[in-house]
Protein backbone atom coordinates (compact mmCIF):
# COMPACT_ATOMS: atom_id res chain seq x y z
CA UNK A 1 0.00 0.00 0.00
CA UNK A 2 1.44 2.95 -1.06
CA UNK A 3 2.51 5.53 1.73
CA UNK A 4 2.48 2.42 4.68
CA UNK A 5 5.91 2.26 6.15
CA UNK A 6 5.79 -1.50 6.96
CA UNK A 7 5.09 -2.01 3.24
CA UNK A 8 7.96 0.00 2.23
CA UNK A 9 10.07 -1.97 4.66
CA UNK A 10 8.82 -5.42 3.10
CA UNK A 11 10.18 -3.96 -0.27
CA UNK A 12 13.27 -3.71 0.97
CA UNK A 13 13.09 0.60 0.19
CA UNK A 14 13.67 1.25 4.25
CA UNK A 15 16.14 -0.77 5.67
CA UNK A 16 15.16 -3.22 8.82
CA UNK A 17 17.20 -5.31 10.77
CA UNK A 18 15.49 -8.94 9.74
CA UNK A 19 15.55 -11.42 11.78
CA UNK A 20 13.28 -13.73 10.08
CA UNK A 21 11.66 -14.27 6.29
CA UNK A 22 9.24 -16.33 4.57
CA UNK A 23 7.24 -15.72 1.14
CA UNK A 24 4.41 -14.59 3.39
CA UNK A 25 5.76 -12.81 6.97
CA UNK A 26 8.57 -10.92 8.09
CA UNK A 27 10.38 -10.48 11.54
CA UNK A 28 12.48 -7.59 12.23
CA UNK A 29 14.10 -5.36 15.11
CA UNK A 30 11.84 -2.44 16.40
CA UNK A 31 14.04 0.85 15.75
CA UNK A 32 12.99 1.80 19.33
CA UNK A 33 13.04 -1.40 21.85
CA UNK A 34 10.99 -1.39 24.89
CA UNK A 35 12.82 -4.59 26.16
CA UNK A 36 16.02 -6.07 25.77
CA UNK A 37 14.26 -8.14 22.70
CA UNK A 38 11.37 -6.55 20.90
CA UNK A 39 10.79 -7.93 17.19
CA UNK A 40 8.16 -7.03 15.21
CA UNK A 41 6.45 -9.89 13.35
CA UNK A 42 4.24 -8.37 9.72
CA UNK A 43 2.55 -10.22 7.03
CA UNK A 44 3.76 -9.17 3.86
CA UNK A 45 0.50 -8.24 2.55
CA UNK A 46 -1.17 -5.06 4.02
CA UNK A 47 -4.14 -5.80 6.36
CA UNK A 48 -4.30 -2.50 8.33
CA UNK A 49 -4.69 -4.04 12.03
CA UNK A 50 -6.32 -6.57 13.51
CA UNK A 51 -9.87 -4.99 13.21
CA UNK A 52 -8.99 -6.07 9.11
CA UNK A 53 -8.64 -9.69 10.14
CA UNK A 54 -11.29 -12.03 8.09
CA UNK A 55 -12.04 -15.37 7.00
CA UNK A 56 -9.86 -14.22 4.29
CA UNK A 57 -6.68 -13.84 5.40
CA UNK A 58 -6.67 -16.18 8.95
CA UNK A 59 -4.21 -18.42 8.18
CA UNK A 60 -1.67 -16.42 6.98
CA UNK A 61 -2.42 -14.62 10.98
CA UNK A 62 -2.43 -18.12 12.30
CA UNK A 63 1.22 -18.74 10.43
CA UNK A 64 2.38 -15.55 11.74
CA UNK A 65 1.36 -16.66 15.25
CA UNK A 66 3.60 -20.28 14.35
CA UNK A 67 6.35 -17.91 13.36
CA UNK A 68 6.40 -15.86 16.39
CA UNK A 69 6.38 -19.30 18.09
CA UNK A 70 9.92 -19.57 16.16
CA UNK A 71 11.50 -16.66 16.45
CA UNK A 72 10.81 -16.67 20.06
CA UNK A 73 12.54 -19.73 20.70
CA UNK A 74 15.47 -18.86 18.51
CA UNK A 75 15.64 -15.71 20.13
CA UNK A 76 16.68 -17.62 23.23
CA UNK A 77 13.26 -16.67 25.31
CA UNK A 78 13.10 -19.09 27.40
CA UNK A 79 11.24 -17.21 30.44
CA UNK A 80 8.52 -16.18 28.05
CA UNK A 81 7.97 -12.88 26.40
CA UNK A 82 4.72 -11.07 25.45
CA UNK A 83 2.94 -10.91 22.24
CA UNK A 84 0.89 -7.09 21.30
CA UNK A 85 -0.81 -6.17 18.70
CA UNK A 86 -2.30 -2.38 19.07
CA UNK A 87 -5.52 -1.85 17.16
CA UNK A 88 -6.83 1.21 16.89
CA UNK A 89 -6.55 5.24 18.08
CA UNK A 90 -7.13 4.03 21.71
CA UNK A 91 -4.54 1.38 21.75
CA UNK A 92 -2.20 4.05 20.50
CA UNK A 93 -1.63 1.84 17.16
CA UNK A 94 1.19 4.13 15.02
CA UNK A 95 2.04 2.10 11.92
CA UNK A 96 -1.39 0.64 10.17
CA UNK A 97 -0.34 -2.40 8.90
CA UNK A 98 -1.03 -5.53 11.11
CA UNK A 99 2.08 -5.77 13.69
CA UNK A 100 3.04 -8.24 16.43
CA UNK A 101 5.36 -7.31 18.74
CA UNK A 102 6.85 -9.79 20.39
CA UNK A 103 8.85 -8.36 23.94
CA UNK A 104 11.03 -10.09 26.14
CA UNK A 105 14.62 -10.95 27.59
CA UNK A 106 13.22 -9.22 30.74
CA UNK A 107 10.51 -9.32 33.48
CA UNK A 108 7.56 -7.42 31.97
CA UNK A 109 5.38 -5.97 34.36
CA UNK A 110 1.70 -7.14 34.26
CA UNK A 111 -0.15 -4.20 33.85
CA UNK A 112 -2.16 -4.70 30.57
CA UNK A 113 -2.90 -1.39 30.29
P1 LIG B 1 2.47 0.46 17.22
O1 LIG B 1 2.63 1.69 18.09
O2 LIG B 1 1.77 0.80 15.94
O3 LIG B 1 1.90 -0.72 17.93
O4 LIG B 1 3.95 -0.01 16.89
C1 LIG B 1 4.72 0.52 15.86
C2 LIG B 1 6.14 0.13 16.17
O5 LIG B 1 6.91 0.35 15.01
C3 LIG B 1 6.78 0.97 17.29
O6 LIG B 1 7.20 0.11 18.34
C4 LIG B 1 7.94 1.67 16.59
O7 LIG B 1 9.10 1.79 17.42
C5 LIG B 1 8.19 0.79 15.39
N1 LIG B 1 8.74 1.49 14.25
C6 LIG B 1 8.32 2.68 13.74
N2 LIG B 1 9.05 3.02 12.67
C7 LIG B 1 9.94 2.01 12.48
C8 LIG B 1 10.97 1.79 11.50
O8 LIG B 1 11.21 2.57 10.58
N3 LIG B 1 11.70 0.64 11.63
C9 LIG B 1 11.47 -0.24 12.64
N4 LIG B 1 12.26 -1.32 12.69
N5 LIG B 1 10.50 -0.07 13.57
C10 LIG B 1 9.75 1.04 13.49
ZN1 LIG C 1 1.42 -1.80 4.67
Amino acid sequence: MDGCLFCKIVAGQIPSTKVYEDERVLAFRDIAPQAPTHILVIPKTHIPSVAGITGENSELVAHIFEVIAQVAEAEGLVNGYRVVSNCGPDAGQTVHHLHFHILGGRELTVNMA
